[in-house]
């Protein structure tokens, strides 16, 4: 069977990039798949976290699942650290993963920054925990943004490894010549990758401490209009065709960022818009992000208001994945030989 898994940290700014690069697709998937939709929470506390701030954090992004569209029956939508198999797994695959491997992920090195000797374990360890998550439900597609492909690959190396190096034992407990599905990534569409709107080299992102170089999804009206109005660009007007936007990543930034939230293509979206400058572009983009983003805005406050829901959401989800993980997590205890 097809299954999809995805995350978000539950990280407060939660911006346009995490809402078009992924929960867009998160609403799409839902009608095709069976889906489970997790706040990450044990993937946020790899970098320092407020406690009280965290708790707040897991519910805001449940909120806004809820309020983009995804239906908490149909799918499953959940917390990590109420399903322990997750960091039960990442064991597992800690002793499959290799240093080598971890060391050449551009996230770490990003996030760690000069101070790598610093940095906490968890953050270089980030990547295991992911492949634990997407595989503790075998799940066959992860619809993510751009930057998470490195550690799709590497999910996929470990899955892989694992499939090789317990060949025999996944044979002889009756799983075939492959226990974990090697998953597939779904990246697709004109804003994989959002990028900051005050420098169009670096992605937007919640972590940025800037937040003039994102639209959150809890600004209002008059914040998006600041922003956008604030964003870099460069003095010429815009192209009439893609191949111009080569060479001018702000642009390219914001036509894709158009293109993404009016469902067109960003050809489509120059043949308009060619020829016109930057001040007309922008306005004609604030009405646009006001007007797809402010039902979202509206709809994420109602039911911040309810947090007896939102936990009942949360709860409810968390039972149901633990059903799958912990059928899978025995299985993995009986591949791996641990007596049980
Ligand atoms: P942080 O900077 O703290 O890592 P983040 O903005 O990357 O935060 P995450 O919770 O790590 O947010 O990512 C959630 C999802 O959003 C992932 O699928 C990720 O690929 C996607 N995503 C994050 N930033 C962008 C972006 N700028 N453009 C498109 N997708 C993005
Ligand atoms: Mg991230």
């Amino acid at each position: 069977p097809q299954r999809v898994f995805s995350g978000v940290q539950s990280t407060g700014n939660l911006h346009l990039g995490n809402y078009l690069g992924a929960i867009v697709k998160f609403v799409e998937l839902q009608k095709s798949f069976e889906c489970l939709y997790c706040v990450v929470d044990l993937h946020a506390i790899t970098v320092p976290q407020d406690p009280v701030e965290l708790r707040n954090n897991t519910r805001e992004i449940a909120a806004a699942f809820l309020a983009c569209g995804i239906d908490p029956k149909q799918n499953i939508v959940f917390n990590q650290s109420q399903v322990p198999e997750h960091a039960e797994l990442a064991w597992v695959l800690n002793c499959v993963a290799r240093i080598g491997w971890l060391n050449r992920m551009t996230q770490f090195k990003d996030k760690a920054g000069k101070d790598r000797e610093n940095a906490s374990v968890g953050l270089l360890d980030y990547p295991v925990l992911m492949a634990a998550d997407i595989l503790i439900y075998r799940a066959t597609h992860v619809p993510v943004g751009d930057d998470q492909k490195q550690h799709l690959e590497l999910a996929r190396d470990i899955a892989q490894k694992f499939n090789n190096d317990f060949g025999a034992s996944i044979e002889r407990n009756g799983f075939g010549d492959a226990f974990f599905p090697l998953p597939e990534p779904l990246i697709a569409g004109p804003a994989t990758r959002v990028m900051s709107l005050r420098d169009g080299t670096k992605k937007m992102s919640k972590s940025d401490a800037s937040d003039y170089s994102r639209i959150n999804l809890s600004d209002d009206a008059d914040q998006i209009a600041q922003k956008v109005r604030k964003a870099k660009t460069d003095p010429e007007p815009l192209p009439s065709e893609e191949k111009g936007l080569e060479g001018r990543p702000e642009a390219d930034n914001l036509v894709g960022i158009f293109a993404a939230l009016s469902g067109r293509s960003k050809a489509d979206v120059l043949s308009e818009y060619g020829g016109a400058n930057f001040s007309t572009f922008k306005s004609a983009l604030v009405d646009l992000s006001v007007a797809k983003l402010s039902p979202i805005t509206a709809q994420m406050r109602r039911i911040r208001e309810d947090e007896g829901y939102i936990d009942t959401v949360l709860r409810d989800g968390s039972d149901r994945a633990r059903a799958i993980a912990r059928e899978n997590m025995n299985a993995v205890k009986d591949i791996v030989g641990f007596l049980r």
